[in-house]
């Protein structure tokens, strides 16, 4: 099976990582003309001239991108099977849509309301009360696109410094953490539930995830079981989809926003489930049976940005996973990630602090259940 990859960065390539074993091939199509995965077929196609070769080498077609045009995918689609497909990818590159298709699952969000202008945008503040968050609809990742606006005198300013013709401005949630349930389901319409991580970000960037949660309460993996089982049957989804939220101090989920994709904070399950995220996601999409889910052990992901720090201090740590993405050093890039895997939360967390301290621009570790 020849697997074809929209986009070909760190997320490609641990796709193919783990589609090697399985005996799958793997071509890329990268558009930007940086492509990172190193492995496998990449095809760079700046100038889209390259699809129909890319098409006529694979079998089916995934991505790890989800910010491509819609017509191009569904055009795809007339070629080839795209999983998941071009509805999911519609909705989830446009934070209004995504939001629409929350609220008709009735799954709860933070307040929210679109505006096109910075008068509409100063008058959703006064009514959704400071703080909040002005976000682009489209085209935002990593926290790019984004102001927190603490009065309303502030709007005219973020709207500018946003400088998008529509905007989404939520209520800041006073949340307790931040979480995310990742799922896969299958051809056959299976689904299988990843135990939900603990995801800490700086400057809108995640930083670490740990799971299993130490003080999770089942019900409320259940009902993030619930809001993702919903997306991915209202979606007719098939592969890895990830819903990331904002956990209340009642124990309550808000849903922040979805991923299309295999994700960073599914990362740890490369070395902490029987099952990692890239491995299930490739037997979703060629209609084979899915793996566990479980977790082998408590396991924490810390992301390397920046600089990548002394990799054979790292694996001096017992248990340490080092996988590197083979990208050169730049402010603010994502280089690398551990996975630290320990008996307990305790031992994980003093293994997590190790790791911190081998890291140059590694912010300190701090979780909500220390
Ligand atoms: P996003 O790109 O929507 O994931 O936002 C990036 C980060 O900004 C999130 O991981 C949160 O840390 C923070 N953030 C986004 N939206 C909100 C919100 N409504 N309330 C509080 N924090 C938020």
């Amino acid at each position: 099976m020849n697997i074809g990859v929209l986009g070909a960065g760190q997320l490609g390539r641990m796709l193919a990582l783990a589609g090697y074993p399985l005996a799958n091939r793997f071509t890329f199509l990268d558009t930007t003309g940086n492509p990172s995965a190193g492995i496998g077929d990449v095809m760079v196609d700046t100038d889209q001239k390259h699809l129909e070769s890319f098409l006529d080498k694979v079998d089916l077609v995934t991505y790890e991108f989800e910010h491509l045009p819609v017509s191009l995918v569904r055009a795809i689609e007339e070629r080839k099977p795209v999983y998941p497909g071009s509805e999911a990818i519609r909705v989830c590159q446009h934070r209004a849509e995504e939001k629409a298709l929350f609220d008709r699952l009735a799954i709860p969000t933070p307040a929210y309301r679109l505006v096109d202008s910075a008068e509409a945008l100063e008058a959703a503040v006064r009514e959704l009360g400071t703080p909040v968050v002005a976000k682009s609809v489209t085209e935002g990742y990593d926290g790019k696109g984004q102001a927190v606006i603490k009065d309303p005198a502030d709007a005219a300013e973020a709207w500018r410094s946003i400088n998008h013709p529509r905007l989404i401005v939520e209520a800041f949630v006073d949340f307790v953490r931040e979480v995310s349930i990742i799922a896969v389901r299958g051809r056959d319409g299976e689904v299988v539930f990843y135990p939900m991580a603990e995801n800490v970000h700086v400057d809108g960037i995640l930083r670490y995830s740990v799971a299993p949660m130490p003080d999770l309460d089942d019900a409320v993996q259940q009902t993030a079981d619930g809001y993702i089982r919903a997306l991915l049957d209202e979606l007719d989804y098939v592969g890895v989809l990830t819903l990331e939220l904002f956990q209340t101090r009642d124990g309550a989920l808000l849903a922040n926003e979805m991923a299309p994709r295999v994700h960073n904070s599914g990362h740890w399950t490369q070395d902490g489930a029987v099952t990692s995220q890239f491995e299930n996601h490739l037997r979703a999409i060629q209609g084979l049976p899915l793996g566990s889910t479980a977790a082998r052990a408590p396991t924490c992901m810390v992301n390397v940005i920046g600089r990548e720090g002394d990799p054979a201090k790292l694996l001096e740590i017992d248990d340490a996973h080092l996988h590197r993405y083979d990208k050169g050093e730049r402010p603010g890039r994502k280089l690398a990630h551990v996975n630290l895997v320990a008996p307990t939360h305790e031992a994980l967390l003093e293994k997590v602090r190790a790791c911190a301290a081998l890291l140059p621009d590694a912010p300190a570790p701090s979780f909500s259940f220390e």
